[in-house]
């Protein structure tokens, strides 16, 4: 106790308490960013390896504070999640992103992002039902991620949604693969529609054998699978040529395209294909 005492006294320092502050007031702020219109979606584009067509895009997050600028969704996801307010910002991604992706006219696939604590909510599968059905968008163009501590705490209940989701055609991808606890169990347990390996394993391609090694042993676990894989983080042509060589026929990453607004994107979605 006399340790843990002087110890709490280093801990209670005055930048701490700053830092304490500091989050609190960002999270005062945050809960108006909705009301207020600052958030938006930026989309980033997903890619077929060999034609590099534009096969989807990732929804991301962003938040634009009036003093402070940009905020990124590392800084804020967290602190949504801890305030309990990520449901509502949940709701809000979900909502917009199929809003938006509903006037489309390339019927591509959007991938949203599902926090834990949204998963752990019995009534998301209604809830992506209603939004299915008040946007208009078909429930095979919305892929749900979802990490592994997605899934974790309550695996019955996390399955029980899933399988829920499934049902109306929702795709359901995993997403960070080989950075959880457990992934191979988890794609033992849990029926997903997409393998999204992590972007520090695509990271050490040319540089790193253990890294190499892991991305070609995913790629063939989820074709022996049946799984469609996707590689995250794809920066490079060396990259891709890897890639390519090992079979991996979906990439996303800056090579192809940053995270851009709806309005960056206009002219390649809302262009019919001519035939
Ligand atoms: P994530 O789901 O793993 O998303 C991929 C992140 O990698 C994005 O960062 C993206 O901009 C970045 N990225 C994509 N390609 C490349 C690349 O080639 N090189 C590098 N260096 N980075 C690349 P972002 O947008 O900052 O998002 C960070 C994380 O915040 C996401 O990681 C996700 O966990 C979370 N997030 C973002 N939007 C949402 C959301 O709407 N809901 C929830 N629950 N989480 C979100
Ligand atoms: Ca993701
Ligand atoms: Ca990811
Ligand atoms: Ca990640």
């Amino acid at each position: 106790a006399k340790v843990n005492g002087a110890s709490a006294v280093r801990f209670y320092k005055p930048s701490m308490d700053a830092a304490t502050r500091e989050r609190s007031l960002l999270s005062i702020d945050l809960h108006h960013s909705i009301d207020r219109g600052e958030l938006e979606l930026f989309y980033q584009p997903q890619n077929d390896t060999l034609s590099r067509d534009i096969i989807g895009y990732e929804v991301l997050l962003r938040w634009r504070h009036p003093t402070r600028g940009m905020v990124s969704p590392v800084e804020f996801i967290p602190l949504a999640e801890r305030t309990g307010f990520i449901q509502r910002l949940g709701d809000w991604v979900l909502e917009t992103a199929c809003r938006e992706a509903s006037s489309w006219a390339q019927p591509v696939r959007i991938a949203v992002n599902v926090a834990p604590a949204q998963l752990a909510d019995v009534a998301l599968p209604h809830r992506v039902r209603d939004i299915l059905l008040q946007t208009g968008l078909p429930a095979e163009r919305l892929e749900l991620e979802i990490t592994e501590s997605g899934i974790i705490g309550d695996q019955q209940h996390a399955l029980h949604i899933i399988r829920q989701l499934k049902a109306m055609g929702v795709k359901i991808a995993m997403d960070d693969y080989g950075t959880g606890y457990s992934s191979l169990s988890t794609l033992q347990n849990f029926p997903f529609d997409k393998i999204k390996i992590d972007r520090s394993f695509v990271d050490g391609i040319g540089r790193s054998r253990p890294a190499e090694a892991i991305v070609r042993s995913t790629i063939i676990l989820a074709r022996s699978l049946d799984i469609p894989v996707l590689a995250e983080g794809v920066e490079t042509e060396e990259h891709m040529t890897f890639l390519r060589g090992e079979g991996c026929l979906q990439v996303q990453g800056y090579l192809f395209g940053k995270p851009q607004p709806l309005s960056d994107i206009k002219t390649a979605v809302m262009t019919a294909v001519e035939n």
